[in-house]
């Protein structure tokens, strides 16, 4: 189903998943679908993002997201470097 959509967004066709989300369960074997309106409080798309710079996940999510010895996020960006697994 996710191809799907990506399909659909990709040539233009059909009517996209876009302000919904599809549940599905599996047990009972049943769809279910949920309005979703945006959050004009998102810190990346609402009225007033905080967040407008994404290009540090070009370097990797594992550098984006590590967490420094003073608990603050590290940032590669920033020179500091990241934390390495099992160091
Ligand atoms: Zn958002």
């Amino acid at each position: 189903m996710q191809a799907t959509e990506a399909v659909k967004l990709l040539v233009g066709f059909g009517e996209p998943l876009i302000g919904r989300l599809l549940t599905f369960d599996a047990l009972g074997m049943r769809f279910r679908e949920v309005k979703l309106r945006r959050d004009p409080n998102c810190p990346l798309c609402g009225k007033t993002p905080t967040i407008t710079d994404l290009s540090i996940h070009a370097e990797g999510a594992g550098q984006a997201c590590a967490i420094g010895d003073n608990g603050q996020g590290t940032s590669a960006a920033a020179g500091a470097p990241a934390a390495k697994p099992g160091s």
